[in-house]
């Protein structure tokens, strides 16, 4: 599978990597999203359909270079609304926030980012989520277990990735 996008990005603006938690910045970048699932169900996921949920987590790949960057993202994420735009709405409805992670990178590291998950191992692709306009096969993983390291797992391309902290949902 190609991995789009092989310039570097710039330098980012962000603690180095791993390094400390922060609540996420106005700026553009790439974020991954770590929802935890308590019980196996099916959900409808827009046009895509069904998608049979499983117990445990799942991390969503995503990026914001509209206004408000990554924190406006993953607020809307964190909080959920009414409001099912994309894929991952429809997730969020039936999970819990856990974690995020995040790049100021100034380029879209997303494609990249799928591509690391795809082949680091304990990753299971949900085909076809998230991915409307990119051909990547998707960018939703299932992990039995909670993916703590994402910064680990994540920094192609040189990015730097950090934590955010985010409080609790509806708080
Ligand atoms: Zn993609």
């Amino acid at each position: 599978m190609a991995c789009p996008g092989d310039r570097a990005p710039a330098p980012s603006r962000s603690p180095a990597a791993g390094g400390g938690v922060a609540c996420p910045e106005p700026l553009p970048g790439t974020y991954a999203l770590v929802l935890r699932n308590d019980r196996a169900e099916r959900i409808e996921v827009g046009r895509r359909g069904s998608l049979d949920l499983r117990r445990g987590y799942y991390v969503y790949i995503g990026s914001a270079f509209g206004p408000g960057g990554v924190r406006a993202r993953l607020s809307r994420h964190w909080h959920g609304g009414a409001v099912r735009r994309w894929h991952v709405d429809y997730l969020r409805a039936a999970t819990i926030p856990v974690a995020a992670w995040c790049s100021y990178a100034s380029i879209r590291l997303e494609h990249r980012w799928a591509c690391a998950l795809e082949t680091a191992g304990r990753f299971v692709p949900i085909a076809g989520f998230g991915c409307s306009d990119c051909d990547c096969r998707t960018h939703l993983y299932f992990c039995a277990r909670s993916p703590r390291r994402l910064d680990r797992l994540l920094p192609v391309a040189g990015c730097t990735i950090m934590a955010c902290r985010l409080g609790r949902p509806g708080a």
